[in-house]
């Protein structure tokens, strides 16, 4: 099995495809019986679109961007994941995180195959209308390949309701006299949208995070009420993730966003963050708060760490000062494989993404099937059936870690290039999933 390469200044080579390959040989070396041409099939995505398309600026100017929308498999069904608007968009990540989508679905139980997109631009140089015009277009420019039983999109990354209003305008528009709500979720409540979808992330974070804590795995740490808290990110699921651990009993001791982060050991008055990131646009300067950088932030002495912002955020160059006694994956991959080896080898566990952040995607689900009966639900029936399916997910989760670790001492293995956790037991029960279902179907034709 490959490990991953360090390139010689050090820096780890965590290229987004390398990283989604590594994390399934990991745990391919680990299911023997698995069928392995079957996974071979996993590895590339089904389809991949990439568009480019004209937008008229404000200032009557011509800029051409670039988007892409991959469904990586549809085996369970049709694919699902959110559209991200980012600089920092590329075709080989887009096919990652769209991978990272098909063990999501799977691992959480929720019946769709994984798919992302994104539009590669900087949505805070652009203006409400610019960003109208970019959306609209590059939902036209994908056609067919989105729908209610094909791929539905979501937000994700500097996308939000209005930008998903804005999607479900423009295909009702090219497919007038259909209920096409279902077409895409994280929608405003008033357009067919579900009450709590927009916390759902964030809560569903807390929800996997309190109840993986109950089962003594984490060593010092017993509950979230009292634990002490950093958050990288404070935008739809770090703002929610502290509001919601807070509520919990946890003191948020840490929070960042992307211009840098605040502390106060004595732990953070959130209406006083609120309050100042919205009169000032940024957490830094808060009075009675130490300010300090994002990768400094990785590195306090706290319980729980959970990044909630961009990818590859621990690593082969930090993962060592990392001092929680939990990571949590709010964001989708911030901890790379040699980040995991690092924090195993030094005792810190990882909640990974494909569990812990999984609850944005379980909401889209409940919001698609209230689409298609034309239903609204109850937050409490919401939450309540969030609550449950991440549970379940984490008690599967630890018990397939379990199963595998009797397996390894059983058969004396020691040789694997990465430690058995808790991303490799998740994936292990998404591949079993997956390949069940595909031998099931057959193999067309
Ligand atoms: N973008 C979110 C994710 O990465 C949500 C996906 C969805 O709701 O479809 O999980």
């Amino acid at each position: 099995m490959e490990h991953i390469k360090l390139k010689k200044s050090g820096v780890e080579d965590s290229n987004a495809d390398t990283v989604v390959n590594i994390n399934l040989d990991r745990a391919l070396c680990r299911i023997a019986h698995i069928h392995k041409g079957i996974v071979e099939v996993l590895r590339y995505p089904k389809r991949a679109v990439t568009v480019t398309f004209p937008i008229e600026m404000d200032d009557s100017s011509v800029q051409v961007f670039k988007g892409y929308r991959v469904l990586h498999n549809n085996t369970l069904g049709p694919g699902k994941g959110g559209i991200r608007f980012h600089v920092d968009v590329d075709l080989d990540e887009v096919s990652s995180l769209a991978t990272l989508m098909t063990w999501k679905c799977a691992l959480i139980g929720v019946p769709f195959g994984g798919a992302k997109g994104g539009v590669i631009c900087d949505p805070k140089e652009l203006s409400h209308h610019e960003l109208r015009r970019i959306t609209r277009r590059f939902i036209s420019e994908l056609g067919e390949n989105i729908g209610p039983y094909i791929d539905i999109p979501s937000p994700d990354l500097y996308t939000n309701e209005q930008t998903m209003s804005w999607v479900f305008d423009t295909y009702d528009v090219m497919h007038s006299g259909n209920n096409n709500r279902a077409v895409v979720t994280g929608k405003p409540v008033s357009l067919g949208g579900s009450v709590g979808r927009r916390e759902a992330t964030g809560r569903g974070v807390c929800y996997a995070a309190r109840h993986f804590i109950t089962k003594h795995m984490v060593p010092g740490l017993s509950s979230l009420d009292g634990a002490r808290v950093a958050i990288q990110g404070f935008g739809n699921v770090g703002a929610v993730v502290a509001e919601q651990m807070h509520c919990m009993g946890a003191k948020i001791i840490a929070l960042s966003d992307s211009q840098g982060g605040i502390i106060d050991n004595e732990g953070l008055d959130l209406a006083e963050v609120s309050a100042y990131k919205h009169e000032h646009g940024s957490l830094i300067g808060l009075p009675g708060t130490m300010s300090a950088t994002n990768d400094a932030l990785l590195e306090i002495d706290c319980d729980v760490l959970v990044p909630a912002a961009l990818s590859r955020q621990i690593g082969a160059h930090n993962a060592q000062d990392v001092k929680a006694k939990l990571v949590v994956e709010a964001a989708n991959a911030p901890v790379t494989p040699e980040g995991d080896r690092i924090l195993a080898s030094k005792g810190i566990q990882v909640l990974p993404d494909i569990l812990a952040n999984a609850g944005g995607v379980t909401v889209s689900y409940f919001e698609w099937l209230q689409n298609l009966e034309n239903q609204q639900w109850e937050l409490d029936e919401v939450n309540e059936k969030l609550l449950k399916k991440m549970n379940k997910a984490v008690d599967a989760s630890v018990e397939r870690l379990k199963q595998l670790t009797t397996e390894e001492s059983e058969h004396s293995r020691d040789d694997f290039a990465y430690p058995l956790d808790l991303r490799t037991a998740g994936l292990a029960i998404a591949l079993d999933k997956l390949v069940a279902v595909t031998e099931q179907r057959g193999i067309w034709p």
